[in-house]
């Protein structure tokens, strides 16, 4: 079995269904033995509490696997941010993915909202409110992209940025985008998550080129698994990124559920396959509060072997570890 870091990105739940079925999605995704899972938060802080409430809930019940909280800038003052990574680590949360957040639609794009302009002051900000609580030295973990353990082995936050293989929708050029990266590892940004992307060479290109202007952080490619045409078009309004055409056509096409799912899942394995045959050191997940598509898409690839992927996704799940056979 192939042994590759791979993480996951959840949500708040939307609606009392999906809050009530979320801690059993989880401790199924937990127990696949994810790097990390992610848990996004709103712009503007709309979703502060209901973040926090899901991150405490694998800290409390799934203390194995690390947590990393997205934050986002946009609209907040100084105070409020430290006030708000202070609570998220006070929570037990290490890790952070500092993102801007998007404007409040309507707003002219030089009318910025907040004191913090970028996701790079968020960074910095955050290991501002990490130094003045235990001061660190890196220590970089071979093969373990984003970790960092201080030299008497504890372990530093990570902080995780974001990555346009396409660029970001405001960027004039693609060097701006290439020197934002760099203005957040100059911030101390010590890993990358990508935009999800839907063609490999996309993120080789963007990976060719920050690797060339001396980013050295490790960046992960990020995958959004759609089994559907609208979850395809949804996805891509979302995140801007071009149509892998042959994949919609097919999907399209096939009426049947099962079999659209396993083209859904067949076009994910077979991307992540291609980023990890290229040298992407890990792959990141967006479930979207999901267990078996994104579960179906490890197992396809032989990241997670198939008997525990039927332990996995069974009715019966109890989230126990299986005892292992006698090697
Ligand atoms: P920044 O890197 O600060 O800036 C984005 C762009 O603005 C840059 O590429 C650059 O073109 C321009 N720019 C930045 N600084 C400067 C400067 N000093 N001068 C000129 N131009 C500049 N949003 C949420 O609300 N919640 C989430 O949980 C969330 N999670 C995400 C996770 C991932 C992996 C990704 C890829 C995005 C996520 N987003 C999230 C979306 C993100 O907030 C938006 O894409 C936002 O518009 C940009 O955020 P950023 O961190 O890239 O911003």
């Amino acid at each position: 079995m192939r042994r590759v870091p791979f993480s996951f990105e959840l949500h708040p739940a939307r609606s009392p269904q999906i809050a009530r079925q979320l801690p059993d999605r989880i401790a199924r995704l937990v127990a696949a033995g994810p790097e990390f899972v992610s848990v996004t938060y709103g712009a503007g802080g709309s979703s502060q509490d209901a973040s926090l409430d899901v991150l405490k809930h694998v800290i409390e019940h799934h203390p194995q696997v690390r947590t990393m909280a997205h934050l986002t800038c946009v609209g907040s003052t100084v105070q409020a941010a430290h006030d708000t990574v202070r609570t998220f680590m006070d929570a037990g949360v290490h890790s952070f993915l500092a993102v801007r957040g998007d404007l409040p639609a309507g707003s002219p794009p030089d009318a910025f909202p907040g004191d913090i302009r970028s996701a790079a002051e968020l960074v910095q900000l955050i290991h501002a409110v990490q130094s003045e609580r235990r001061p660190w030295r890196e220590v970089a973990i071979p093969g373990t992209p984003g970790i960092m353990l201080d030299r008497d082995g504890r372990e530093r936050i990570a902080i995780a940025v974001a990555a346009f293989p396409n660029g970001h929708p405001s960027s004039r050029s693609w060097q701006q985008d290439i020197d934002t990266l760099l203005a957040k590892q100059a911030a101390g940004a010590n890993l990358g998550i990508s935009q999800m992307i839907f063609h490999a060479d996309d993120y080789f290109r963007m990976v060719d080129a920050a690797r060339a202007a001396g980013v050295e952080f490790p960046i992960l490619p990020a995958i959004t698994p759609v089994t559907t045409p609208a979850g395809l078009a949804r996805n891509l309004e979302l995140s801007g990124e071009r149509a892998p055409e042959a994949f919609a056509a097919a999907l399209a096409a096939e009426q049947n559920e099962a079999r659209r799912r396993e083209i859904g899942v067949d076009f994910a394995a077979d991307l992540t396959r291609r980023l990890l045959d290229g040298g992407a050191p890990g792959i990141h997940l967006y479930t979207r509060n999901m267990h078996e598509v994104p579960l179906a898409v490890l197992a396809r690839v032989g990241l997670i072997d198939e008997a525990r992927f039927a332990q996995l996704i069974a009715p019966d799940f109890t989230g126990a570890t299986p005892v292992e056979e006698p090697a």
